[in-house]
């Protein structure tokens, strides 16, 4: 119970640190917000950038056989149909009789066999039944039924239905794969753990396409090829859990799933589903579409549906998961011998909003800004740098600490040569983890900073 209590204090803090530094905001939050929907702040996007940005980095450019898509979020509502979206993408809900709430049936505690009202504590729940998650829409000025189609629930599908022409203009050979990152909807029954579960949210998917017999194997390899990817984010490996679906509980079409899950303070939780389809999805369009999706595979000179590999992340999970790693209160003393809590994020550099803040020991000594000034824009072109003169400069360190910041440059009277041409040209370089500061040539920060970054 303690460490129940230990763990929402830390959720707590997380939340309002999030809304405070500019992180995460309530989506509308002026109009009372709306249930499920967040909007990201200067910080928040930056780091969520970053993120996507790495993926893409390691999904896509570092390899030979990936190539990218940007698909659109609506398309024809008959890609849904193919799927089996419009027919079986649902949750299962029950309705309270005594609040009136509806809840996610899956979701709630039972207590001597029964599912128990997870906001009021009643055991009066109705049968559950099936509700669809797609936010349906209508295309064009008629609203009937021809018109009607859906915010995309997953990415997955515009590359499954762009196989053939990306395929064709890539001129990649089996294996090889599809990413895309964008916006994905869900009408979530119970949105709720802050941005965890959302109605809008990000993923950043792979679609692995193979040959069948390629597949198990495929399927471990991008488990593990995930498994470093969080690690290079700064996430350490015993915040990370892998959960081995058994095969009772894996979709009809899997031959075998892993969910890699984060240690929140709500719980442990999926980040991530790693799922080896076969070759279900490609089946369903060509069928649906009566356009063929095969692949004529060159060595074995046969045509047949390639299986596929899918690593599915989502990227405001993990951005809330490097916020929760990352968040840490310790214990320190001051010059004067005074003791506080110093709040600070301790980002990977990579995946830090701001890389560096720059400081001038003093705001009005012209020297000092224009000195600070002059290596804001040496680094500018290179990293996101923050330029701050005002306040204390013990206050400032604290405030780059809160944000994640990961190294401060302080330009002082040394800098300038007002102490002797001693460590005339040489400034203070603040280490956010250990707080150690040591000096280097301003002709070394940019090479110090982006090595560490990237
Ligand atoms: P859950 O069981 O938690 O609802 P899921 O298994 O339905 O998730 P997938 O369909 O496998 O999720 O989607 C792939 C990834 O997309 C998830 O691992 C998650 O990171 C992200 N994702 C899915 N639904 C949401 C949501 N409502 N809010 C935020 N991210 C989501």
């Amino acid at each position: 119970m303690a460490q129940d209590k230990s763990a929402s204090e830390r959720m707590e803090k997380i939340v309002s640190l999030c809304k405070r530094r500019g992180f995460i905001f309530q989506s509308g939050e002026i109009y009372g917000g709306l249930n499920g929907f967040w909007d990201y702040g200067p910080l928040g996007t930056e780091l969520k950038r970053n993120l996507k940005d790495f993926w893409w980095r390691r999904m896509v450019r570092e390899r030979d056989d990936v190539v990218g898509m940007d698909g659109s979020i609506l398309m024809n509502r008959q890609v849904w149909v193919a799927s089996g979206h419009e027919e079986t993408f649902s949750d299962p809900m029950v309705d309270c009789r005594i609040c009136q709430s509806r809840l996610r049936a899956d979701q709630l505690q039972e207590k001597g066999g029964r599912k128990q009202c997870s906001v009021c504590g009643s055991f009066d729940l109705t049968e559950p039944r099936a509700f669809n998650l797609m936010f349906k829409t209508y295309v064009g000025a008629t609203e009937d039924e021809s018109a009607v189609t859906y915010l995309r629930p997953e990415t997955a599908q515009a590359i499954f239905v762009q196989f053939k022409n990306i395929l064709e203009v890539s001129r990649k050979k089996l294996p090889f794969g599809i990413a895309q990152v964008g916006k994905a909807f869900r009408n979530e029954i119970n949105p709720r753990n802050f941005t965890f579960r959302s109605r809008e949210f990000e993923q950043m998917e792979l679609e692995y396409f193979c040959r069948p017999e390629e597949g198990p194997q495929l399927l471990e390899y991008w488990l593990n090829e995930r498994l470093k990817f969080y690690a290079d984010i700064g996430i350490a490996s015993d915040l990370l859990h892998v959960h081995k679906i058994p095969p009772e509980e894996c979709a009809h079409y899997s031959k075998g799933t892993y969910d890699i899950e984060f240690a929140f303070p709500f719980g442990v939780q999926e980040l991530e589903g790693v799922a080896y389809r076969t070759d279900y999805d490609l089946t369903q369009h060509q069928n649906a579409s009566g356009k063929s999706l095969e692949y004529f595979d060159e060595e074995s000179k046969q045509r047949y549906i390639p299986h596929v590999v899918e690593p599915s992340a989502g990227v405001d999970r993990t951005t809330l998961a490097l916020i929760c790693a990352a968040f840490d209160e310790e214990q320190v003393t001051d010059e004067k011998g005074k003791v506080e809590t110093r709040t600070v994020l301790r980002f990977h550099p990579r995946m830090a909003p701001i890389k560096c803040g720059v400081f001038p020991l003093l705001k009005n000594n012209d020297r000092l800004v224009r000195q600070a000034r002059e290596i804001v824009e040496l680094l500018r072109p290179h990293l996101m740098v923050f330029y701050d003169e005002s306040g204390a400069i013990g206050r400032r360190y604290r405030r780059q600490d809160e944000a994640g910041t990961p190294f401060g440059v302080t330009v002082d009277f040394d800098t300038i040569g007002e102490n002797g041409p001693a460590n005339q040209g040489t400034v203070t370089i603040r280490e956010r983890d250990s707080m150690k500061q040591h000096r280097i040539g301003i002709t070394e920060i940019k090479s110090f900073l982006i090595e560490k970054i990237s």
